[in-house]
C-alpha cells in the first residue's frame, strides 16, 4: 500500500490538540450583533469586530438589498469589466471621507495589505515592521522579497537605529498597524512620521481596527494623533467597524494609480460584488452622521478597562475597544472562555500563533451596541474568575 502523502497532517493536528492549540469553528445562526447564537447557544457577543453595530443595521442591509436587484457577481477583475459605478462611487466617497486625493477598494483588507506592500517595495529595498503587525502585513512584506527589518513593538528608537544603518537600500517602507489588533494599543505615529521624514522612508499605516472608531471624524488613529496629512499610504477595512467587507487604500492620485497597475491581489482577483459597495457607503454615511456611536464605544471601553484593572487583571497597554485579558497559558484561555460561555458570554480565547507564546488571553471586543447590562454581566463574571485565578 502506498502511504497517503497527506498523512503527516494527522500527526500535526494531534500535536495541536495536545498543546491546546487546535482551532474549531463555531457556527453562527442568525445575524452578527451584540447577541449571537453560536453552536445553538445564545451568547452576549464580545468576539466580533462589528464595533459600531453596523453589520446588521437596517439601512446597511437595505442598501445591499437594493443593489442586489441590479446584479450580484462582478464577473471579472476590476481591470477587465468588474469595476462598476458603485465601486467607483465608493472610492470617491472614501477619498472624500479621508480627505485624500484618491482611493482604491480591494476584495479584503488582507488583499489590500498584501498587494500594496508588494507593489511599493521589492528586492534591494527594505520593509521596517513593528513586531506585532498584523499577519497580512507580514505576508505582504515577505511576498515583496524586500529585506524585512523588525523593531520591537512600538520601539521607535530601535527603528531609528535600523534606519540609520540602512542607507544602502533603494527604497524603504515603514509599516505599522495604527491600532494593534491583539494588544489594543496605538502605534507611536508622531515618532514614526518624524523618522520617515528624516530618513526619507515611505510610511504605511493600517487602520483596520480604528476606521470608524478613533478620531473625532472616525478616520482612525492618524486623525486621533493629529498626523493624518503625514501618512502617505493609509489602509483601512470595510469589514470591521463598517460592518461590510473589503479593504481600501487612500493616498495621492499617483499612489492609487500605481496600485491599480501593480497590486497583484487587485489585478488578478475578481472585483467584490457591487452590493458590498452600496452597503459600505450606507455604513460610511452612518459613521459620519452618528459620531455618538464611536464616543459611546470608547467611553465604555475606558470604563471596562478601569474596572478590570481594579479587579487585578493584566491588560497590557490596551487603550481601545480591544481589551486582551492576559492569562498566559492557552489551556487557561480555553478554560476561562468556557466558564464565561456557561454564564452566557462569548469571549474568544486567543492563543499562539495569533499571539506570542505565553501571551494567551481572552480578547474582549466591545461594540457600541452592548448595553450597560451586558457589560456589567461581563465584569461580574470576570470578577468571579479573578478571585480564582489571581489569588
Ligand atoms: C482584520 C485585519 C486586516 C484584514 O482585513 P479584512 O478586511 O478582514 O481582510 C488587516 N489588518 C489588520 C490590522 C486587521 O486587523
Amino acid at each position: 500500500m502506498r502511504k497517503d502523502p497527506l498523512s503527516w497532517i494527522e500527526a500535526e493536528l494531534e500535536q495541536l490538540d495536545q498543546a491546546g492549540l487546535r482551532r474549531r469553528r463555531r457556527v453562527r445562526q442568525g445575524p452578527q450583533g451584540a447577541v449571537v447564537v453560536l453552536d445553538g447557544r445564545e451568547l452576549v457577543n464580545f468576539g466580533s469586530n462589528d464595533y459600531l453595530g453596523l453589520a446588521s443595521d437596517e439601512r446597511v442591509k437595505a442598501a445591499a438589498v437594493a443593489a442586489v436587484q441590479e446584479g450580484w457577481g462582478a464577473g471579472a477583475s476590476p481591470l477587465v469589466s468588474g469595476y462598476s459605478v458603485l465601486h467607483q462611487r465608493l472610492e470617491s466617497r472614501l477619498a472624500e471621507f479621508e480627505g485624500r486625493e484618491s482611493a482604491v477598494v480591494f476584495g479584503s483588507g488582507f488583499a489590500a495589505n498584501m498587494g500594496t506592500i508588494a507593489a511599493l517595495v521589492g528586492p534591494g529595498d527594505a520593509v521596517y515592521m513593528d513586531a506585532k503587525n498584523h499577519a497580512s502585513l507580514w505576508d505582504g512584506a515577505r511576498l515583496s522579497r524586500a529585506d524585512v527589518r523588525v523593531y520591537g513593538h512600538g520601539e521607535y528608537r530601535q527603528l531609528e537605529r535600523l534606519l540609520e544603518r540602512g542607507g544602502q537600500y533603494r527604497r524603504r517602507l515603514i509599516v505599522t498597524d495604527g491600532l494593534f489588533s491583539m494588544d489594543g494599543d496605538l502605534a507611536p505615529l508622531g515618532e514614526l512620521v518624524e523618522l520617515a521624514h528624516r530618513y526619507e522612508a515611505m510610511l504605511l499605516v493600517d487602520e483596520a481596527h480604528a476606521t470608524g472608531v478613533f478620531g473625532a471624524g472616525g478616520r482612525g488613529t492618524a486623525e486621533h494623533l493629529g498626523v493624518e496629512k503625514e501618512i502617505p499610504v493609509q489602509i483601512g477595512t470595510l469589514s470591521k467597524a463598517l460592518g461590510s467587507v473589503g479593504g481600501f487604500v487612500v493616498g495621492s492620485r499617483i499612489l492609487i494609480d500605481w496600485l491599480v497597475q501593480r497590486a497583484r491581489s487587485y489585478l488578478f482577483s475578481t472585483a467584490p460584488p457591487a452590493p458590498m459597495a452600496a452597503a459600505a457607503m450606507a455604513a460610511l454615511e452612518i459613521v459620519q452622521t452618528e459620531p455618538i456611536r464611536r464616543r459611546r464605544l470608547l467611553e465604555s471601553a475606558d470604563y471596562v478597562r478601569a474596572e478590570l484593572r481594579r479587579q487585578g487583571w493584566r491588560l497590557g497597554p490596551s487603550m481601545s475597544q480591544i481589551i486582551p485579558v492576559l492569562v498566559g497559558r492557552p489551556e487557561t484561555a480555553l478554560e476561562f472562555s468556557a466558564a464565561l460561555a456557561e454564564r452566557g458570554l462569548f469571549v474568544p480565547p486567543i492563543r499562539p500563533p495569533a499571539v506570542p507564546e505565553g501571551e494567551s488571553c481572552l480578547r474582549i471586543s466591545l461594540c457600541a451596541s452592548h448595553s450597560s447590562g451586558m457589560i456589567d454581566a461581563l465584569l461580574e463574571a470576570l470578577a468571579v474568575l479573578a478571585k480564582r485565578f489571581l489569588s
